[in-house]
């Protein structure tokens, strides 16, 4: 039989990196053509080279998801190079954790512009395509959008809005053959922590990484791709998942 994703086209967010790239090189595997958007295009570039070695097909597009225009011109040039979209992706984010009482603010309008607001951007200029493709929609959120904990304040308050705003949307479109999913995985073995600016948090952040054998974002990727393969009947609404080491 065919690869599951054969004659699909998919959209992933933050694919320079982390679970981002683990995806974009798991969806075309299995048979996606697959647009890799995030800003460092070098790293793009690099991983559309690794996905056609590998027998793949995959093409870069630079893209700030904190700016709106860009998003639709994303969509757009998605749609004119591969013909639509069929599975939307949107997993860029930062986690920039630290202390309420004193904090960077900065970081709180990065973490809000990227990770709510990039959503909401990606969600609404896709959301026509979708609908023509009845396509699928992944929001990347995680443990920290279902609980929230001491230093993880406003990391907490972004994942909570994307699973609010995922929960309304589907609601919204899927009697009318969009699917929304929400992937909610637990500590993943990646580059995130490194950005926080905080470096007592930082410090603490990679001490609980190293006492644990976290997720790697391969594990993730196998995740989505079962929520994006199922027959038409079925919507995977969430899936959250754990290290065995994670409380
Ligand atoms: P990485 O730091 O490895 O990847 C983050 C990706 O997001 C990079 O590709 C980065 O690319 C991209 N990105 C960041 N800002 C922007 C922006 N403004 N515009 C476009 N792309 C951007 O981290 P992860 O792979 O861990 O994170 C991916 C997602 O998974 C995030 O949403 C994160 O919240 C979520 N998650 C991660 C967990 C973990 O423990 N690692 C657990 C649960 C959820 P570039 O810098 O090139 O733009």
């Amino acid at each position: 039989s065919p690869p599951s994703l054969q004659g699909k086209v998919a959209l992933v967010t933050g694919a320079s990196s982390g679970i981002g790239a683990a995806i974009a090189h798991t969806l075309a595997s299995n048979g996606a053509v697959v647009a890799v958007a995030a800003r460092r295009s070098r790293l793009l570039e690099q991983l559309v080279v690794d996905i056609e070695s590998a027998g793949g097909s995959a093409v870069a597009i630079e893209l700030d998801v904190t700016d709106e225009k860009a998003c639709r011109a994303a969509v757009e040039q998605c749609v004119d190079r591969l013909g639509g979209i069929d599975v939307l992706v949107n997993n860029a984010g930062v986690m920039l954790l630290g202390p309420i009482e004193n904090a960077d603010v900065d970081d709180w309008r990065r973490m809000i512009d990227t990770d709510v607001l990039g959503v909401m951007y990606m969600t609404h200029a896709a959301l026509p395509h979708l609908l023509r493709d009845k396509g699928t929609i992944v929001q990347i959120s995680g443990v920290d959008g279902r609980t929230a904990g001491y230093l993880t304040g406003v990391y907490n308050a972004s994942k909570w809005a994307v699973n609010a705003f995922s929960e309304s949307l589907r609601q919204e479109v899927t009697a009318r053959g969009v699917r929304v999913v929400v992937v909610e995985p637990g500590a993943t073995a990646t580059e995130i922590s490194s950005h926080i600016t905080h470096s007592p948090t930082r410090d603490a952040v990679e001490e609980f990484a190293a006492a644990l054998q976290p997720l790697t974002p391969d594990d993730v990727a196998a995740a989505t791709l079962y929520a994006v393969t199922q027959p038409p009947h079925v919507a995977v609404n969430e899936v959250l998942l754990r290290s065995v080491d994670q409380q």
